[in-house]
């Protein structure tokens, strides 16, 4: 649904936008009156959605402020913090407009300016200019100026600045850092410049910020930071952890009960990530061990993708809950996310390796690859001992000797050769087409493992996979029968732009007819469910009656997890 965005004051204090600027919300209108009424109920569902500016002291908050509520007359709303903050509005040290989650909200309404954040906040505008990046996402620079102000209210460098200053802000409030670090951890390239910053936005500087907010900050050893990664709930937990679990290589990634633990490597410096929910809040607590703070913001840029942090439940449900065939899932994990990854390579080569067969055997190839061709890290972790391997290793191995047919083997010696060519093959650039269309160019990749990749990968809310085998066996009818692909495009048409959790939900329908035609050897059922398989009796006795006929569910005990997604 549409609805317009209405900078309602006349009397802003810089005019933001020349013409209301088109936003897409489920069925809310956002316009001054509505967004008035959120802010005097402190409604956490807007949290993240928009900020309201205060005229009479020139700060700026989230709609869930304890603060008193201002006059109606003295308060204006903004789709972004950037777009507060370039309006000249500072950020309230009560409610920390940095702690709201970071939505993608608007996804759906321009995948251009969606793709552009991506790529800012894996500091696509630290190291390069505005041009490279409109080039990179082939439109003009003009053009994706209008489109940052069309839907966010601000510029793409007003953005970037925004980010670093409230990154900023959260490591002075959450740790216990020296400012030093801070500044290059959250992306400044002097101290000198975070000085400056500070002191133009705040008054004062950075370190006095700190002492006014009485703020105890976590303690941590050299080179560690533990820092709060918000999102807007409800959050699935329990099945990304399940998720990520299932496809865990030994060595480079370690699942116990409630945590995750990888090893990481950015510019060639070595680290750890830790990953567990954090108790009494909307939030993921990461610990990162990394001997290069500057990395920083590109690694919460990638724990955001993996665990799908920007997603907005509330818009997807809203949209993909009109389908009746995907209400009762919606209704069953609200707060389902699609599981992303942490780097494109490592993804590209755990899909190929996942052809035709389970995901456990996989998982088994997975690991043998990385004792023979990963890097140990040199400060192993209990559980973590290797990096995963580099495409440079890979592309000159001989990788015939891991125990898989011949032209697999070939297939990742082609995608390493492909990444050394094009090193930002598995970024974000174009569209979903152009995307698809690159990565099939890949000898060996075919449209289902392109898909998968753009899903996991790109993050594209709308990649899906239409000829899985699981989508189909999800929609097949009361006889076992399953759409063709095309038939599944074809119903998956009104889940436009957010086919991929569309394709999450179907993945996650049960069904035992399958299990059946799987073990007859069903020749479109490559790439091995059976693998998956996990009981999950409560999970179908609740589901039981409220789904619709056309999602069956089988004898409890037999799941259909994500096909072929080692993947
Ligand atoms: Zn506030």
């Amino acid at each position: 649904m549409n609805v317009r965005w209405i900078a309602v004051n006349a009397d802003v204090r810089k005019p933001l936008v020349q013409s209301p600027p088109a936003w897409q919300d489920q069925g809310m209108d956002l316009d001054h009156a509505a967004c008035y009424r959120v802010i005097q109920q402190r409604d956490a569902r807007f949290d993240g959605r928009f900020f309201t500016a205060v005229k009479t002291t020139g700060i700026y908050c989230r709609p869930v402020c304890p603060a008193r509520t201002p006059a109606s007359k003295n308060v204006t709303f903004y789709p972004s913090a950037a777009a507060a903050q370039e309006a000249g509005y500072r950020p309230c040290l009560r409610c920390r407009p940095e702690t709201a989650p970071d939505l993608g909200a608007w996804r759906g309404t321009s995948n251009t300016v969606a793709r552009a954040l991506a790529l800012i906040e894996l500091g696509a505008l630290d190291e390069g200019n505005l041009e490279a990046l409109a080039e990179r996402l082939g439109v003009g620079e003009r053009q994706l100026r209008r489109l940052f102000r069309e839907h966010l209210g601000a510029s793409p460098i007003g953005v970037a600045q925004t980010r670093r200053v409230l990154l900023a802000k959260q490591l002075i409030h959450e740790t216990q850092l020296p400012l030093t670090e801070i500044a290059f951890a959250s992306g400044f390239s002097s101290v000198r410049r975070f000085n400056e910053t500070f002191r133009a936005l705040f008054g004062r500087a950075p370190g006095a910020l700190r002492r006014s907010t009485g703020d105890e900050g976590v303690a941590a050893m050299d080179g560690e930071f533990n820092l709060l990664l918000r999102y807007q709930p409800p959050y699935d937990w329990q099945k990304m952890w399940e998720f990520l679990r299932a496809r865990a290589i030994a060595g480079v990634e370690s699942v116990a009960e409630g945590c995750y633990c990888r090893t990481i490597e950015l510019a060639s410096v070595p680290g750890t990530v830790s990953i567990q929910p954090a108790e009494g809040a909307n939030a993921l607590r990461a610990r990162i061990r990394i001997a290069k703070p500057s990395s920083l913001p590109s690694i919460i840029a990638r724990l955001r993708r993996v665990f799908d942090l920007a997603a907005d439940p509330g818009a997807i449900a809203a949209h993909l809950g009109q389908d009746p065939l995907l209400a009762p899932l919606l209704k069953q994990r609200p707060g389902l996310r699609v599981p992303g990854a942490w780097d494109g390579f490592e993804l590209a080569i755990r899909a190929v390796l996942g052809q035709q067969i389970s995901v456990t055997a996989a998982v088994g190839l997975a690991v043998r690859l990385v004792l023979r061709y990963g890097e140990p890290l040199p400060k192993p972790e209990p559980g973590l001992t290797h990096l995963f391997p580099l495409p440079e290793l890979l592309a000159r191995a001989d990788l015939t000797t891991l125990g898989m047919p011949k032209s697999r083997a070939a297939t990742l010696s082609a995608v390493a050769a492909a990444v050394l060519e094009d090193p930002e093959l598995f970024s974000a650039r174009g569209d979903l087409e152009d995307a698809v269309r690159r990565l099939r160019a890949i000898p060996g990749v075919g449209e289902w493992t392109a898909q998968y990749i753009a899903l996991r990968q790109l993050r594209e809310p709308d990649a899906f996979p239409a000829s899985d085998v699981g989508l189909l066996r999800a929609l097949s009818d009361e006889h076992g029968k399953r759409p063709s692909a095309e038939q599944m495009l074809a119903r998956a048409e009104p889940w436009r732009p957010w086919r991929a959790y569309a394709a999450q939900h179907l993945w996650l329908v049960p069904n035992a007819k399958l299990m059946v035609s799987l073990s007859k050897g069903d020749e479109e059922a490559p790439r091995g469910s059976r693998g998956e398989a996990r009981a999950e009796p409560k999970e179908l006795e609740r589901g039981r009656g409220r789904v619709p006929p056309q999602i069956r569910f089988g004898a409890p005990g037999k799941t259909s997890h994500a096909r072929g997604d080692v993947r």
